[in-house]
């Protein structure tokens, strides 16, 4: 198994102020690919997965070595878009395949299921340090920003039906399930502190 390795830890910086959206502790929640197939990762939007400014380079490094798991669409919208696009409102994101598919996404063996190239080379050890977007990461939690601060919530959707039932039957909080994201983005302290705040 490849170990994580995130060398600039925590992505959010230790003077960053963050107001948390208290349903983050009440959830119960573990991804069940089975029922989704990574519906995250297909759903029809206006633009793609936000990306942080610090990830631009990070998508540009791994692009050469995750080429080889991308479909023939994804490689097209690639060579017209690049690997990130500048939204009207400043904000950087991941172009999609005709406004679905993220161009990131690959399907194994013919399977219904959309998984991400770069979490797939990085769990490989074909890549270090960067096992896909952190707000890909994290989700269904979101950060987002608000006035001189940060918002943490949890974004429920349909699409996450699935994850919620699994969750519930196998009693596993969301926190727990996104420990590993949470701690990339916040660091431990902070995660320590979020679990106090929610009353674990
Ligand atoms: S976040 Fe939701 S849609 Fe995405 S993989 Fe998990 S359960 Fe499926």
């Amino acid at each position: 198994m490849h170990e994580p390795t995130f060398p600039d830890l925590p992505i959010y910086s230790e003077h960053t102020r963050f107001e948390v959206d208290r349903a983050i502790g009440r959830t119960l929640f573990a991804c069940d690919l089975s029922e989704c197939h990574g519906a995250c990762c297909t759903m029809p939007a206006d633009a793609g997965a936000p990306i942080l400014e610090s990830e631009i380079p990070e998508l540009e490094r791994v692009f050469p070595i995750v080429k080889k798991y991308l479909s023939e669409d994804s490689l097209a919208t690639i060579e017209g878009e690049g690997v990130w696009r500048r939204e009207k409102d400043g904000s950087v994101t991941i172009p999609a395949i005709r406004g679905r598919d993220c161009i990131f996404v690959t399907y194994e063996d013919g399977s219904p299921t959309a998984h991400c190239a770069i979490e797939k080379a990085y769990r490989a050890g074909e890549i270090e340090g960067f096992p896909k977007p952190i707000s890909c990461h994290l989700f269904p939690i979101r950060i987002y920003p608000k006035g001189s601060s940060f918002e943490i919530v949890y974004e429920s959707i349909p699409e996450c039906k699935g994850g919620r039932a699994r969750g519930k039957k196998e009693k596993i909080p969301l926190v727990d399930f996104l420990e590993s994201p949470l701690v990339r983005a916040l660091g431990e302290e902070r995660v320590k502190k979020l679990r106090d705040a929610l009353g674990e």
